[in-house]
C-alpha cells in the first residue's frame, strides 16, 4: 500500500490545535519565569539600594562627626596655641609695663598667625580695653577691637568671672590656665574666638582678676581653616554658607555655638560609597540581568520548539494509529471509538450505522493490479466525501469494507435517501489510468435505538442487513429486519445440520444426469449432482446448501465424498466422462490435484475419465493457486469443463486464454432461445469460437426439441436437459444405460 502524502483533515486538525497552545505556553511558562526573574532582579536592586542608602547614612553621619570634631579640636587647639605664650612671667611683665608693642606683636600677635594660622589677636587689660591688635594679617590699632567688642566681652567677662573663682581641681597637664571659647560671628564670618587670661609660668607674679590682662584668638572658620579641613579630610566642594540653600547632591552641617544656637552651615558633596558602590555594580549587574534573560530566552525557545516537534509527531502517530493510510479516512478502531463515544452521547436520539461492501473489487485488483485498486479506493473515497456532511464519520474498515455513521437522523427516508445516493454515486464508472472500471456497492444499514443501543449489537445486524443486501442481487442497500435475524439463526443451524449429514450415510444422496452426443443422441457421460434428504425439511436443493458449505467449511468433505462416490457408482458405466462439480474453494488448495490423483489410483480409474467442472470464479483467484491446481490435473489426463459459461466475468476474448476441455454454455442462454434474438447468435458464436479453439461444448439445460435440433444444427457437441433426461438415481442411471445400449439409439428420457 502506498502511503498517502496529502494531508488528513485530522492534521489539520492537529495544526488547528497547535496554534491554540503558543498562547497557553506564554501564559503558563513565560510569563512566570519572566516575571520570577524581573521580581528577583528588582529584590536585588531593592536590596542593594537599602544597603547603598544605609551605607551613605553612615558615612554621611561619619562625616558630620568628624566636621564637629574638627571644630571642637580647632577650639581646644586655638587655646593651646594661646598658651604657648599667655602661660609666661615675660608676657605678664611685657603687657603691664609700658607698651612695648614691637615685643607683644612677635609673641602674642603675628606670631600666633604665622605658626598657628590666627586670623586675629586682640590683648585686653583689666578693664577688658584693648590695648594692642592684631587684625587683616597685620597690627591694627587697639581702636579695631570696637568692630568686635560687643562679641568678644561677654567672653572676656565669663572668663573673669572663672579667674575670680579658680576650680578647685587645677587644669592638669594640656590645659595650663582657664580659659573662655565659643563660635560666634564676627564682622558676619564665623570664627572661633578663644579668650585665655596672661598668666605667670612660675607662679612668681600673682595677679588678681580684675588685673590680668587677656589674650583673644580669632580663627575665622571660612578661609583657610575650611580650605584646610577640606585638604585634610577630604570633603568635596566643602563651603561654609549661612543659609540653608545648596545644590543638588550637596549637604548641610549646622555650624552651632555652645549655646545650641545655629551660625552658618558646612556645604559639601558628602562621600557616598554606597553609590558608589552601586554605581559601580549597576552596570554589571544590568549585564547579568539580561545574559539571564538571553540564555532563558534562548532555552525557553529551543525548549518550545522541541515540545511542538514531539507534540506533532505525537499528534501525527496518534493521527496514524486512527486512521487509514491510504484514504486518511479513520480506520476500524477509530471507527469503534467513535462509534461507542456516539452511542453514549445523550444528545443523540438517534443514530444509524451504514456498512458498504464494494462489488466487484476484487476483480479489479486481480486483474488490473493493486496500483489501480489503491487509486479506485481514493476516487470513491472522495466521492463518498462529497455525499456524506461529515466526512470524519467515514471509516474504511477493510480492503473495500466502509461505515457511514448518521447521528440524529431525522427519518428513515433521509437514510434511504443517502444510500441511493452513495449506490448511484459507485454505479459511476471510475476512470483510472484509461481503464473504464464498473463496480458498485451493497449497503447494509442498522438503527439506534431500534436495533439496539450497543455497538457490537448494532455493528453485527448492520452486517446481516449488508449480507442481505448482497444476496438480493448486488448494488442494493436493506435495513436491517428482524426475519434477517431468524435467517442467520436458520442458517446456522443449516450448517450444524449438514455437518451431521456428513457423518451418516442416507442424508447426502448422488443423482445422474446423462449427456448426449447432439450428433447421435448416444450418452456420452454423466454429470453427478448432489442431494440432501433432511431428515425433516425432505429435499434441500445444492444451490442452498454448497455456498453455506464453501462458506463455513465442509465443502472440502463433501467434494472429496461427491467425487469417491461418483468414481465408484460409475465403474463399469460404458461412458466416456464422468463429470464432478467442483468448488473454486476446494482448488484454493494446494493439494488439491495430488489429493485427486491419489483417489484415482486407489480407484483404479484411468484420468481421462474423469471431467472436473469449474467455474470462472476458479480463472479470478488471487494468487492463482487454483489455476496452479487446473494445470496440474490437465497435466494428469484430467478433463476440464468450464461451468455456466456466460454468466461470469470472462468475456469471449479471454476465452482464449483458460485451460480448458470443454464449455458448459449456462443454461440461461438455452433457455432464452426464441425470446431474446441476440441468445441464439451468442450460443453459436460460442460454439464456432470454442471449436476454433479445439474445445468441447455442452449446452445445459436443454428442455425442448426445438433448441436440441437448433443447438445440433450449429454444430454443439453435446447436450444435457430435461428433454433428455432429468437427474435420476445411479439404479435408474444404470437401467437407462442398458435400454439405450439396447435400443442403441438415444433413450426418450426418464421423467
Ligand atoms: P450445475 O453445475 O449447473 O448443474 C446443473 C443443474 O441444472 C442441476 O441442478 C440440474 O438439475 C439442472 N438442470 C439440468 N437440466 C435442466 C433443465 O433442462 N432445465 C433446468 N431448469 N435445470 C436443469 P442441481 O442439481 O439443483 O444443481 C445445482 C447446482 O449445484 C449445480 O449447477 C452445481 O453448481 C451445484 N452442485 C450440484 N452438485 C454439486 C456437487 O457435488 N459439488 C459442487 N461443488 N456443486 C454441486
Ligand atoms: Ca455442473
Ligand atoms: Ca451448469
Amino acid at each position: 500500500m502506498r502511503l498517502a502524502v496529502q494531508s488528513h483533515p485530522g492534521q489539520e486538525e492537529g495544526a488547528k490545535m497547535t496554534l491554540t497552545k503558543p498562547r497557553r505556553f506564554v501564559l503558563r511558562t513565560v510569563l512566570p519565569l519572566f516575571a520570577l526573574i524581573v521580581a528577583a532582579a528588582i529584590a536585588v536592586f531593592l536590596l542593594l539600594l537599602w544597603s547603598s542608602t544605609g551605607a551613605n547614612q553612615v558615612a554621611i553621619e561619619r562625616q558630620e562627626s568628624l566636621l564637629g570634631l574638627v571644630v571642637s579640636q580647632a577650639q581646644f587647639t586655638i587655646a593651646h596655641d594661646q598658651e604657648s605664650a599667655t602661660v609666661w612671667d615675660e608676657a605678664v611683665n611685657h603687657v603691664k609695663r609700658p607698651k612695648d608693642v614691637t615685643w607683644i606683636d612677635s609673641n602674642l600677635g603675628s606670631w600666633m598667625h604665622t605658626y598657628f594660622g590666627h586670623d586675629a589677636a586682640y590683648i585686653l587689660d583689666g578693664h577688658n580695653r584693648a590695648i594692642f591688635a592684631f587684625a587683616g594679617k597685620a597690627v591694627a590699632d587697639p581702636s579695631a577691637y570696637g568692630a568686635v567688642a560687643s562679641q568678644v566681652t561677654p567672653l572676656a567677662s565669663k572668663l573673669r568671672d572663672m579667674l575670680r573663682h579658680p576650680d578647685p581641681e587645677g587644669y592638669g597637664e594640656r590645659v595650663l590656665s582657664p580659659g573662655a571659647s565659643e563660635i560666634l560671628t564676627l564682622n558676619g564670618r564665623p570664627a572661633i574666638v578663644s579668650v585665655k587670661p596672661i598668666v605667670s609660668d612660675t607662679g612668681d607674679i600673682s595677679q588678681k582678676a580684675d588685673e590680668t590682662f587677656l589674650h583673644v584668638a580669632v580663627r575665622y572658620l571660612d578661609a583657610t581653616f575650611i580650605s584646610e579641613l577640606a585638604r585634610d579630610y577630604l570633603f568635596t566642594g566643602l563651603r561654609y554658607a549661612t543659609s540653608l540653600e545648596r545644590q543638588a547632591g550637596e549637604h548641610l552641617y549646622p555650624l552651632k555655638s555652645s549655646y545650641g544656637q545655629t551660625i552658618g552651615y558646612f556645604v559639601w558633596k558628602p562621600y557616598l560609597p554606597g553609590t558608589t558602590v552601586l554605581s559601580q555594580i549597576a552596570p554589571t549587574l544590568v549585564g547579568i540581568a539580561l545574559f539571564v534573560f538571553g540564555v532563558l530566552a534562548v532555552l525557553l525557545t529551543v525548549l518550545r520548539k522541541r515540545s511542538l516537534k514531539l507534540r506533532a509527531s505525537e499528534a501525527r502517530l496518534n493521527h496514524l494509529a486512527h486512521h487509514d493510510s491510504l484514504t486518511g479516512l479513520a480506520n476500524r478502531a477509530h471507527f469503534v471509538e467513535r462509534l461507542d463515544s456516539e452511542l453514549a452521547n445523550v444528545k443523540n436520539e438517534s443514530l444509524a450505522v451504514l456498512y458498504l461492501d464494494l462489488d466487484r473489487f476484487k476483480q479489479v485488483n486481480d486483474t488490473l493490479g493493486h496500483p489501480v485498486g489503491d487509486l479506485l479506493i481514493q476516487e470513491l473515497t472522495g466521492r463518498l466525501r462529497n455525499i456524506v456532511n461529515d466526512p470524519s464519520s467515514i471509516a474504511r474498515i477493510g480492503g473495500d469494507e466502509f461505515t457511514v455513521m448518521v447521528p440524529n437522523f431525522r427519518s428513515m427516508a433521509q437514510i434511504e435517501h443517502l444510500c441511493e445516493r452513495i449506490i448511484t454515486a459507485v454505479r459511476n464508472p471510475f476512470n483510472i489510468d484509461g481503464n473504464h472500471i464498473f463496480i458498485g456497492v451493497s449497503i447494509g444499514v442498522a438503527t439506534s435505538p431500534q436495533d439496539g443501543s450497543e455497538r457490537s449489537e448494532l455493528v453485527r445486524k448492520a452486517d446481516i442487513a449488508l449480507y442481505h443486501a448482497k444476496s438480493a442481487g448486488r448494488s442494493r442497500f436493506a435495513f436491517f429486519g428482524k426475519e434477517m435475524d431468524v435467517m442467520l439463526q436458520e442458517r446456522r443451524t443449516l450448517e450444524r445440520e449438514l455437518r451431521d449429514a456428513l457423518k451418516s450415510d442416507e442424508q447426502l444422496q448422488l443423482q445422474y444426469q446423462p449427456l448426449y452426443s447432439a450428433k447421435d443422441r448416444r450418452i456420452v457421460g454423466v454429470e453427478a449432482l448432489i442431494r440432501w434428504h433432511h431428515p425433516k425439511r425432505g429435499l434441500i436443493a445444492p444451490e442452498t446448501f454448497i455456498p453455506i458449505a464453501e462458506e463455513a467449511g465442509p465443502i472440502e468433505a463433501i467434494g472429496e465424498r461427491v467425487m469417491r462416490q461418483a468414481l465408484s457408482d460409475t465403474k463399469g458405466w460404458p461412458i466416456s466422462t464422468v463429470a464432478v462439480n467442483v468448488s473454486a474453494v476446494e482448488l484454493r488448495n494446494p493439494a488439491y490435484a495430488m489429493k485427486v490423483a491419489k483417489l484415482l489410483l486407489s480407484l483404479d480409474m484411468p484420468p481421462g475419465r474423469l471431467e472436473l467442472e469449474v467455474t470462472e470464479s476458479a480463472f479470478t483467484d488471487t494468487g492463482g493457486q487454483c489455476e496452479h491446481n487446473i494445470r496440474a490435473l490437465r497435466a494428469l489426463g484430467i478433463k476440464i469443463a468450464l461451468d455456466d459459461f456466460g454468466t461470469g466475468f470472462s468475456s469471449l476474448g479471454r476465452l482464449q486464454q483458460l485451460a480448458v476441455d470443454r464449455i458448459k454454455i449456462d443454461r440461461s442462454f438455452i433457455q432464452g432461445f426464441g425470446q431474446s434474438a441476440n441468445d441464439e447468435d451468442i450460443v453459436e458464436a460460442i460454439v464456432h469460437l470454442a471449436r476454433a479453439k479445439g474445445l468441447k461444448t455442452t449446452a445445459e439445460g436443454v428442455e425442448t426439441s426445438a433448441q436440441s435440433d437448433y443447438l445440433s444444427a450449429i454444430g454443439c457437441d453435446d447436450l444435457q436437459g430435461f428433454l433428455l433426461s432429468r437427474p435420476v438415481s445411479a439404479g435408474d442411471l444404470e437401467r437407462l444405460l442398458r435400454t439405450s445400449v439396447e435400443f442403441g439409439a438415444f433413450g426418450k428420457g426418464m421423467n
